[in-house]
């Protein structure tokens, strides 16, 4: 079954038309090296293994021969009520590298169909990452930790359960911006290099980022139980029927109250995966891998591989050397979440009617919201950063500008920060003015923005740089920081951006050299598969 939907129009940034396009688990297998002295005061839990076995696989990590800290996150480890006693020690490092399973760990792979460049692939599933337990953080949300990269699963097909430590430092820093640029995000506590060689197009060293989320329940996760077809007797719960009641206990605990919990379970995906879209629009981030294995349920981004922010902006911006059709381009992103938000919908579909035929006007009727809900998002993200008290009158100002802002090539992040410099003066010297070759078009589009404020310019200011960042992860910062790590061993410009990455909104003297673009000699930039 596969459902159609009014999927998003042209305007916006958003396209028009259509998308281009086991064995070695011996360490598996092992009873579990349990490490009486990690136990600790932390509040773990293991609400996952209780789901039905179908659903995922017992899998400890496998050692690795000198581990050493890249990374630990305090502020987060704090959160978290992570025991301190585990920050930067030894046994903090045994346990992050998977050299040791704790006490209060109990590791598992989750299995996972997905999507993938739009070919269903049935049977995906945690390859080389391990979720080790929930915490109840300080504030009772219960979070996933897990290591990425701690060796084979039974999911591994002919992977090595590894990640090279260049994806792991892209993931740990990018997704921590996006954590300070207030996206929601799967976050990094801490990172391990492995003291291992991984084989890729090359030799590369190996790295272990242990990660935490809201879940790493994603939409693939929906199509892996659907297609189980197992249970949905009066004695025995479906897969998929078990999987849905967890994830609205944990998600979505307000659609346990709904005349149809099941449907209120998929409208708030929806609306949870536009907000989140939008977002991504609003600040030039490119996922790069929109698989339907790497969307979450909770609305969080996760999955941080070939994933970059847009320099000059322009909307059939690419940057992974994967995507050979653009599928995942800038541009698509918002139709992409809706496809995938529809085959969450086909994976419902035996939970939201009896009759089939009643389930797809359901599903059909919740997919066609996507649109209205993605442009309101949208809209009001882009009023916020034109400074506009009025959102109605964003959506003609942004696409204007959109349009402008490619045909001059202006970079997407110092454009929206230099704005505000023109709120009484539109030819201002360090305001966007000097970006634009056509001026003649900036003057006629910036009389028209002009002309919907409204308010104390210092006021607007205030509001347009609390939401249009000083800096964000510069691709070739980036890719500068990986290889001083990677290359020479070097980690000060690393330790310098994951200290400053928290205040992307605040200039000061340490963050001067974040904010600059590229150099014309690293575009285009491209980047490659995480793995
Ligand atoms: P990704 O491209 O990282 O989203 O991964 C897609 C699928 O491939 C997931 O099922 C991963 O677990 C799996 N995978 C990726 N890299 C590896 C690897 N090195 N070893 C085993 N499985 C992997
Ligand atoms: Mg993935």
């Amino acid at each position: 079954m596969q459902l159609q939907f009014e999927n998003c129009g042209s305007a916006s940034g958003v396209s028009q038309g259509t998308i281009n396009g086991v064995s070695a688990f011996e360490s598996c297998l092992m009873p579990q090296t349990t490490c009486p002295q990690l136990a600790c005061n932390m509040q773990t839990e293991h609400s996952y293994a209780d789901l039905p076995s179908t659903l995922f696989e017992l899998c400890t990590p496998t050692p690795v021969g000198a581990p050493s800290w890249l990374a630990f996150n305090h502020p987060l480890a704090a959160e978290l009520g992570f025991d301190p006693a585990l920050a930067e020690t030894d046994a903090g490092l045994q346990l992050l590298s998977g050299n040791q399973v704790a006490a209060w760990s109990n590791p598992l792979a989750q299995a996972y169909s997905g999507h993938q460049f739009g070919h269903l692939s049935p049977r995906l599933g945690d390859g080389r990452a391990l979720l080790l337990a929930e915490i109840i953080d300080q504030q009772q949300q219960r979070r996933d930790i897990q290591l990425k990269g701690a060796g084979p699963t039974p999911y591994s097909r002919r992977g090595d359960g590894r990640s090279a430590l260049g994806p792991v430092i892209r993931e740990y820093l990018v997704s921590e911006a996006m954590f300070a640029l207030g996206v929601p995000t799967s976050r990094a506590l801490a990172a391990v290099i492995t003291g291992e060689t991984v084989y890729r197009d090359q030799p590369k060293p190996g790295g272990i980022l242990t990660r935490v989320a809201a879940s790493h329940i994603r939409i693939g996760t929906f199509q892996f139980a659907s297609m189980l077809k197992d249970g949905g007797t009066a004695q025995h719960d479906s897969s998929l029927k078990s999987l849905a009641d967890y994830v609205i206990k944990r998600h979505y605990p307000e659609c346990v109250h709904a005349e149809q919990p099941y449907l209120a379970l998929l409208n708030s995906v929806i609306q949870a995966q536009a907000a989140l879209v939008a977002q991504w629009m609003s600040l030039g981030f490119i996922h790069g891998v929109m698989n339907t294995d790497n969307m979450s349920i909770s609305g969080e981004t996760i999955d941080y591989g070939p994933c970059a922010f847009i320099d000059q902006f322009d909307p059939d911006t690419v940057f992974s050397s994967i995507d050979q059709h653009g599928r995942y381009a800038y541009r698509n992103q918002p139709m992409i979440a809706q496809w995938n938000l529809a085959r969450l919908a086909e994976a419902l579909l035996p939970l939201l009617a009896d009759a089939e035929t009643d389930a797809v006007a359901l599903a059909t009727t919740a997919l066609n919201q996507f649109p209205e809900l993605y442009y309101q998002a949208w809209q009001d993200r882009m009023s916020a950063k034109l400074g506009l008290s009025s959102s109605a009158a964003a959506k003609t100002l942004a696409e204007q500008l959109l349009q402008l802002l490619a045909a001059n090539k202006v970079d997407f992040t110092i454009f929206f920060r230099t704005l505000a410099f023109a709120l009484s003066d539109v030819s201002a010297v360090k305001g966007p003015a000097t970006l634009f070759t056509d001026q003649q078009g900036w003057l006629v589009w910036a009389a028209q923005w002009q002309q919907q404020l409204s308010g104390e310019p210092a006021a607007i200011q205030h509001s347009m740089n609390a939401v249009n960042p000083f800096f964000i992860p510069r691709n070739h910062q980036i890719e500068l920081i990986i290889s001083q790590v990677t290359e020479q061993g070097d980690l000060t410009l690393f330790q310098q951006f994951a200290r400053d990455l928290s205040s992307p909104f605040t200039e000061n003297a340490d963050n001067q050299r974040w904010a600059a673009a590229a150099p014309p000699s690293d575009l285009p930039y491209r980047t490659f598969c995480g793995t």
